[in-house]
């Protein structure tokens, strides 16, 4: 959940859901497709050589549809995956008697309240418990996604080739009978991997991400007078650290994106020091 809101477009998609206005702007799936560029072409790749190597899964290469249809597969995916997450807020606000409307932009969403403030700097509006359910419940939704996907899979016997991230270490989803088809299994995947990746990224407790959020509230509900400081501290130090992992790891934009969310986080640490900390 992020909070700055990118201008209308001639070309947004607009629709409703659960009675949720939705709009999406041109760059998300220009960003989508970008972001999913090499995994097309690793599918693509799969679907290629498989046959060749493990004739059990011939009906992987055959039923392999190109690289650009795998890239609008995983633009859909990324769409389900990123919409789930902005309804779980939204909805959750919706519990608690506050309408919201969802924006779809570059690398990500957002939920935002029909009323200015609430949400978002909420002291006095509503009690922190419910500001955490409304930040857990975007991350909360992917994960559930996730997991649906999971039991689904393991119910039917089914498995696909690569095990989704992370989770992946504890449920093995590979060893059961392959799904046929290879648009099946990227489609699978390419749910399990935004979704999971999304949702354990946003926990973190960085500001202006979820974690971020959750982290600011439960601080200060132990400590009101200088929780919110401790929870900007915590999240230049794990944005730091994030960054410099992900660095490591090769994953410059990752740490670029982190480098400057700690960047940022010092800096409202500073003003906010600097205002004898009272918000
Ligand atoms: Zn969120």
């Amino acid at each position: 959940m992020f909070l700055a809101e990118p201008p209308s477009t001639a070309y947004d998609l607009r629709f409703r859901l659960f009675g949720i206005a939705v709009r999406v702007t041109p760059f998300f799936w220009v960003a989508a497709a970008v972001l999913g560029w090499d995994l097309a072409i690793l599918f693509d790749q799969i679907g290629k050589t498989i046959g060749a190597e493990y004739p059990e899964l011939t009906s992987l290469s055959t039923t392999n549809p190109h690289q650009g249809v795998l890239l609008l597969i995983w633009v859909a995916a990324v769409f389900v995956s990123v919409l789930v997450h902005e309804l779980g807020h939204a909805l959750v606000m919706k519990q608690y008697g506050v309408g919201s409307y969802i924006v779809l932009y570059h690398f990500g969403g957002l939920a935002v309240p029909d009323q200015p403030g609430m949400f978002v700097r909420s002291r006095g509006f509503a009690s922190p418990w419910q500001q955490i359910a409304v930040s857990a419940a975007g991350p909360g939704a992917q994960l559930l996604l996730a997991g649906m996907l999971l039991v689904a899979l393991t119910a039917t016997g089914s498995s696909i080739l690569i095990n989704p991230p992370v989770i992946g270490r504890f449920v093995d989803v590979t060893g059961g009978k392959q799904i046929p088809s290879l648009p099946v299994q990227a489609a699978i995947w390419f749910l399990l991997y935004p979704s999971i990746g999304w949702a354990l990224l946003n926990l973190l407790p960085v500001y202006p991400m979820d974690g971020g959020q959750i982290a600011r509230e439960l601080f200060s509900i132990f400590n009101p007078h200088s929780g919110i400081s401790y929870s900007l501290m915590l999240s230049v130090s794990v944005g730091v650290g994030a960054a410099v992992y992900a660095y490591v790891h090769n994953q410059v934009f990752l740490a670029m994106f982190f480098g400057m969310l700690a960047y940022s986080s010092y800096q409202i640490l500073q003003a906010y020091t600097g205002r004898g900390g009272s918000w």
